[in-house]
């Protein structure tokens, strides 16, 4: 992510598109609505890890639908309701990372992106961390003046990035 102008390296604000003193535009608007929906998604991870549902709730569109397959089985798809109400203190929780962010489609209003997430949490066992680890298709939509996220597909994989079967 730049956060100055190529042109005359003037400072930019994370969501300015336009150099305000030389008028050149930014190549990397993907880049941003990238670095935009990572973090709508990682605020919304660190939310339901703490029980918000203040915070979570508006963060999933009304269609939102999470789909997993783990182990080689696909898992019961989930929708809003299901999930949020699954929320609470997750003291199990470490942290939560996403990255590789790639974007696989977009329009004004709908985008998919595929991406990994990892979620590191305490095993209950011996107080190690242990890695929850995902290659994710995550559909956002933009109401209201905001990105929501409306799906997410989750494919678990190991830390080599292998299809754990
Ligand atoms: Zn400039």
């Amino acid at each position: 992510m730049q956060n100055e102008c190529s042109e005359c390296n003037a400072s930019l604000e994370t969501n300015q598109t336009k150099c305000a003193y030389c008028g050149t535009t930014r190549q990397n608007f993907d880049e941003q609505l990238l670095v935009e929906l990572a973090a709508i998604k990682r605020k919304y991870e660190l939310a339901f890890s703490r029980g918000n549902k203040l915070i979570a709730a508006p963060l999933l569109a009304d269609e939102y639908t999470y789909i997993l397959s783990d182990g080689g089985v696909v898992e019961e798809p989930r929708n809003k309701n299901a999930v949020l109400s699954s929320a609470g203190l997750d003291t199990n929780f470490n942290s939560y990372n996403i990255y590789n962010e790639e974007l696989l489609e977009r329009t004004a209003d709908r985008v998919v992106i595929s991406c990994v997430q990892n979620t590191v949490r305490r095993t209950p066992y011996d107080g190690e961390f242990t890695s929850y680890i995902s290659r994710t298709k995550l559909t956002f939509v933009y109401r209201e003046g905001r990105w929501q996220i409306a799906a997410e597909d989750c494919i678990s994989i190991d830390e080599y990035g292998e299809v754990i079967l």
